[in-house]
C-alpha cells in the first residue's frame, strides 16, 4: 500500500512541472498561409513560458546530422530545432502541426546516435530532447524507488545516468546496450540489445509504464495494463507512434564486479555452439538448464576478428585500465589467424559478483573455472580481467574517448545490423565473413558482432521485428551481427556502402531471412515487403492511423508521408 503510495506520488511529481500549463488551443488552427512550422512555432512560443526555438544555421546543421554521418542534404534539414522544457510543451508542438493546414514532421532526437536520418525530420521540426528538464524544470528527471524497485526517467536520459541514480541505491536496471549514451527514448523506440538480452530479453522488454506524446498531441501513460496497444506499439516502433517522455524501468540488486572473458575461436561452428549452449534454454535465475554451462554467464556476445590490433577495430570494448591482450598474447592470436585463413572469433562473456548481487566472487571463479574447462575454444587463448560493474557495462565509453582524442569518432559510419535465424548463421559466416568481408580489406575498419539471443524474451504483441520466413519463423534463437564501421579514409565510404548492399544481396541470393536491426529503407513499399512483411505491416499501418493519422512523427525514418496512403 505505502509502496504505490510512493509509486503514485513519484509519478505526480515527475509531471508537476508540465500539468499546471495550461496548454493553447485558441489560436488553432492558423490559416493556411500561415502554417510553416516556423510561423506556427512563432504563434506557440507566445504560450510556452519556458520552450525555446531555433532557426539558425548552427542548431539546424547539428539537428540533421548524426553518428553516421553520412545523411547531411538539403532534404534531411529541419526548418527549426525545437527545445521544450517538458512534455507539455512537445504536446503542444504536435497539437499546433496536427492543426495546420500542411502538418508538418515531428522528431524527436536523443543524441542522434543513428546512422540514417532516423531522427531527422525534413523540412520540420526536429525536437532536442536533451533540452527537457534542462529549462526550468522543478523536478528530478531521473528519480528513484527503492521501494517500487525501478526509476522513471525521462525519454531524454541517457543510460550511463540512469545507471549511475540506480547504483547510488545498490540498484541497477539488467538489460543493457553496448553504449550506454545513449537515450532511454532512443533505444526503446528501437529495442536496446546486448550481452544481456539472451536472459532479461531486449530493454523494451524491461519497462514498466511509459509517458508518451502521441501523434495526435495526447499525453498518455501506458503499461501492458493500461493503453496495453499503445505501450506495445510504441516499444521497438521506431518513434512512429509517439514521443517518449518517461520510461519506468524495474530495478534489481547491483552486482559490485565483473570476470570479463575473451576466448578466442578458430571457427564460427565452435564459435556458434558455445554461444548457444551458454544462453539456450535459460529462465531468469536459472544457472543450470540442461547443460552444465547453460546460464552461468550473465553476458555472451561474441564478435569476428579481422583486425584485431587496430584502435578501431577494439574501441568498443578496451577496458579502461590496460589492454586486454598483452603483445605476446596477440602475437599468439595473430599465428592462429594465419593459420585459419585470417578470420578468427572471438566469444566475449562476463559473469557479475558481489555488491548486492547474490553471486560471491568464489561462485563466480567456480562458474570461470567451469567455462574454462568445457568450452571449445583454441587452447591456450583464454583471456581474462576483472573489472567493477560500471567499467564493464560503460566499456565503450573508454573507446569512444581514444576515438574522439584521434579525430576518429565523427567520421561517417555506414553501420549495418541484421537480425538472421540461428539454422543459417553458419552459412551467412562462410559466405560474408569469409567472403564478402573479406574480398575487400580496404573497408574493413571496425567491429562485426555476431551473437545469438532468445526468441522468447522478446514480445510480439511490440513493433520490434524479428527475422521470420515460413518454417524457421519459430527457431527459438536468432543471432545479431552487427557490421559496425569506421570510413577514415578516402573512398572509404563507398567501399562499406558496397559491401553492405553486397551483403543483403548474398543473403537474398543464398535465401538467408534475415531483419535489419535500426532499419533503413528508402521508400514505404520496402518497409512493407522488406522489414515488416503483410500481418506485421497491416498491423504497424493499423496503429499509426490511430496514434498519428497525419504521419507527423518520426518522418526521418521514411516510412510514411503525409497524408497517409
Ligand atoms: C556508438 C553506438 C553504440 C550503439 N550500441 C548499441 C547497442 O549496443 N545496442 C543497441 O540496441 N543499439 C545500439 N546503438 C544504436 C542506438 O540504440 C540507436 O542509435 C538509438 O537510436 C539511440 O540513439 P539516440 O538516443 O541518440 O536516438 P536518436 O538517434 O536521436 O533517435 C533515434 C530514433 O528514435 C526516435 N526517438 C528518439 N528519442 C525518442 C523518444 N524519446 N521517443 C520516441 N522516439 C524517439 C527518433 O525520432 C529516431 O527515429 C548504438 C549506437 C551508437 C552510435
Amino acid at each position: 500500500m505505502i509502496a504505490k503510495q510512493v509509486q503514485e506520488k513519484l509519478a505526480a511529481l515527475f509531471v508537476l512541472n508540465c500539468v499546471l500549463k495550461t496548454l493553447p488551443t485558441a489560436a488553432w488552427p492558423p490559416a493556411a498561409a500561415e502554417s510553416s512550422p516556423v510561423v506556427v512555432l512563432d504563434e506557440l512560443l507566445r504560450d510556452l513560458g519556458n520552450a525555446e526555438i531555433r532557426t539558425d544555421p548552427d542548431a539546424v546543421s547539428l539537428a540533421s546530422t548524426d553518428f553516421g554521418n553520412n545523411v547531411s542534404s538539403p532534404t534531411s534539414r529541419p526548418a527549426a530545432v525545437f527545445y521544450p522544457s517538458c512534455a507539455a510543451d512537445i504536446a503542444a508542438l504536435v497539437r499546433a502541426s496536427s492543426a495546420s493546414a500542411s502538418p508538418f514532421p515531428v522528431s524527436a532526437r536523443g543524441r542522434g546516435h543513428s546512422t540514417h536520418g532516423q531522427a531527422a525530420a525534413p523540412g520540420g521540426v526536429v525536437v532536442d530532447m536533451p533540452s527537457l528538464g534542462r529549462r526550468g524544470a522543478v523536478v528530478d528527471r531521473l528519480a528513484v524507488s527503492v521501494e517500487g524497485r525501478y526509476v522513471d526517467a525521462g525519454g531524454e536520459q541517457v543510460w550511463a545516468d540512469v545507471l549511475r541514480a540506480a547504483l547510488a541505491h545498490g540498484l541497477a536496471p539488467r538489460s543493457w546496450t553496448d553504449y550506454l549514451h545513449l537515450t532511454v527514448g532512443g533505444t526503446l523506440s528501437n529495442a536496446g540489445i546486448s550481452g544481456q538480452a539472451f536472459r532479461h530479453g531486449p530493454q523494451i522488454s524491461n519497462v514498466l509504464e511509459l509517458d508518451v506524446v502521441t501523434g495526435t498531441g495526447e499525453m498518455v501513460t501506458c503499461s501492458k495494463e493500461k493503453e496495453a496497444d499503445l505501450f506495445h506499439a510504441v516499444l521497438g516502433g521506431l518513434g512512429q507512434f509517439g514521443i517518449i517522455t518517461r520510461a519506468r524501468i524495474p530495478l534489481f540488486p547491483a552486482p559490485a564486479r565483473a570476470r570479463w572473458v575473451r576466448l578466442i575461436y578458430a571457427d564460427a561452428a565452435a564459435l556458434t555452439r558455445d554461444q548457444e549452449r551458454l544462453i539456450i534454454n535459460i529462465d531468469d535465475g536459472n544457472r543450470g538448464g540442461g547443460d552444465l554451462v547453460a546460464g552461468v554467464m550473465d553476458y555472451v556476445e561474441g564478435s569476428v576478428l579481422t583486425d584485431y590490433q587496430g584502435l578501431i577495430g577494439s574501441w568498443r570494448s578496451q577496458p579502461p585500465s590496460a589492454s586486454f591482450f598483452t603483445d605476446a598474447d596477440a602475437a599468439r592470436v595473430a599465428a592462429l589467424a594465419e593459420k585459419s585463413g585470417g578470420v578468427l572469433y572471438c566469444l566475449e562473456g562476463a559473469l557479475y559478483y558481489g555488491g548486492a548481487g547474490d553471486t560471491s566472487a568464489e561462485d563466480a571463479d567456480k562458474g570461470l573455472e567451469l567455462l574454462l574447462r568445457e568450452l571449445r575454444y583454441a587452447r591456450g587463448l583464454a583471456f581474462v580481467q576483472d573489472v567493477s560493474y560500471v567499467e564493464f557495462l560503460d566499456r565503450v565509453h573508454a573507446g569512444e574517448l581514444k576515438l574522439r582524442a584521434a579525430g576518429l569518432w565523427d567520421v561517417p559510419h555506414p553501420w549495418l545490423n541484421l537480425f538472421l535465424p540461428r539454422s543459417r548463421i553458419l552459412d551467412f559466416a562462410a559466405g560474408v565473413f569469409h567472403g564478402v568481408l573479406r574480398r575487400d580489406d580496404r573497408a574493413a575498419v571496425g567491429p562485426v558482432l555476431v551473437y545469438p539471443m532468445n526468441r522468447a524474451k522478446w514480445d510480439p504483441e511490440m513493433s520490434a521485428v524479428l527475422p521470420f520466413s515460413g518454417g524457421v519463423d519459430e527457431e527459438e534463437v536468432f543471432y545479431t551481427v552487427a557490421v559496425l564501421r569506421s570510413a577514415v579514409a578516402d573512398g572509404d565510404l563507398r567501399r562499406m556502402e558496397e559491401q553492405n548492399a553486397a551483403v543483403t544481396r548474398f543473403c537474398d541470393d543464398a535465401g538467408i531471412p534475415y531483419v535489419q536491426y535500426l532499419p533503413y529503407y528508402a521508400t514505404q513499399a520496402e518497409w512493407a515487403a522488406r522489414h515488416f512483411g503483410p500481418g506485421r505491416w497491416a498491423r504497424f499501418v493499423q496503429r499509426k492511423s490511430k496514434y498519428d493519422p497525419k504521419a507527423i512523427l518520426s518522418r526521418g525514418q521514411k516510412i510514411f508521408s503525409y497524408p497517409l496512403a
